[in-house]
């Protein structure tokens, strides 16, 4: 079969719809054309994308597991290195990341890596139910991480995973910083993938919002007056 040199385009909403509405432009790959995209990776042996993930994700072992039809094997793959592939599969700008090192890029356009990311993600919070390994013991050294921004919600995501009990603080009422108030809806929808992305991690850690509200309640209550 020939190698097809271009990426698989990805299905977005026609542009007289979404005119009319703030849900997100792009769909994301279906089964067929991610199945499609995969064909494309040569699996080198020197995986240069690799080198280009600032986490280090496997991405040739997540590309092959979705060769074989495992998606959910694929999205375990990708869970190993990165807590929040939902998102990184919209947002990271892969194309000066893994993408840029895709031997494919050199002759014609780079394996579509952010968008396979991304279907996996998709498709295991559709389909697939998280398999919760809790490696947190009662007396494990406590974290507490300041701000559940994508560098804190990364953060307290890995410490988890090492053992640690983590707790992460938030100052407003709604957790993700940029993700939940600087990335607008069309990019990044918020209950479809910001939120269950977070509430995931949240079975291996603590979250305490609103901490603006309890200072001042706090100071309230020992009779300040506040300006
Ligand atoms: S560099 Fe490109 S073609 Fe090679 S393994 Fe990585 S994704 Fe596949």
């Amino acid at each position: 079969m020939p190698l097809v040199m271009q990426k698989h385009e990805m299905p977005e909403q026609d542009a007289n719809v979404r005119r009319n509405n703030f849900d997100e432009v792009a769909l994301g790959y279906t089964e067929e054309l991610a199945l499609a995209e995969v064909n494309r990776c040569l699996h080198c042996k020197v995986p240069h994308c690799r080198k280009g993930c600032p986490v280090d994700i496997d991405i040739p072992a997540f590309i092959a597991k979705i060769k074989e039809g495992d998606f959910e094997g694929a999205n375990a793959k990708i869970k190993e290195a990165s807590s929040l592939p939902a998102i990184c599969g919209r947002v990271c700008p892969q194309e000066n990341q893994c993408e840029k090192y895709c031997v494919m890029g050199i002759k014609g356009e780079p394996v579509g890596i952010g968008r396979l990311e991304r279907f996996v993600a998709d498709y295991c919070m559709q389909n697939c139910e998280e398999k919760i390994e809790k490696t947190v013991k009662d007396d494990a050294q406590k974290v507490a991480i300041i701000g559940s921004g994508p560098a804190g919600l990364a953060c307290a995501g890995d410490l988890a995973k090492k053992g640690y009990q983590v707790t992460i603080f938030e100052a407003l009422h709604t957790a993700g910083g940029v993700l939940s108030y600087g990335i607008p809806e069309f990019r990044l929808p918020k209950d479809k993938v910001v939120k269950p992305e977070i509430d995931n991690l949240r079975k291996f850690m603590s979250l305490c919002k609103n901490l603006i509200l309890m200072l001042y309640l706090l100071l309230q209550e020992q009779g300040y007056l506040i300006l």
